[in-house]
């Protein structure tokens, strides 16, 4: 499970949002675009939350 913050990413915002990593990057992408008008693309967005994900995540 991977989890993302919208205030991580520089918006002052309460966002937050876990899940599969896919879903992350969905839910991200569309709170993005609704939320505060920004349309990245869904590679750029998947790159991001990648990066995001706790090293722990692949120590297993
Ligand atoms: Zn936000």
């Amino acid at each position: 499970m991977v989890s993302i913050r919208c205030d991580d990413c520089g918006f002052d915002c309460d966002y937050s949002v876990s899940g599969d990593l896919e879903q992350v990057v969905f839910a991200y992408w569309n709170h993005m675009a609704n939320e505060h008008g920004i349309e990245y693309s869904p590679e750029t967005l998947g790159r991001y939350v990648k990066k995001k994900i706790p090293q722990s995540v692949h120590a297993s």
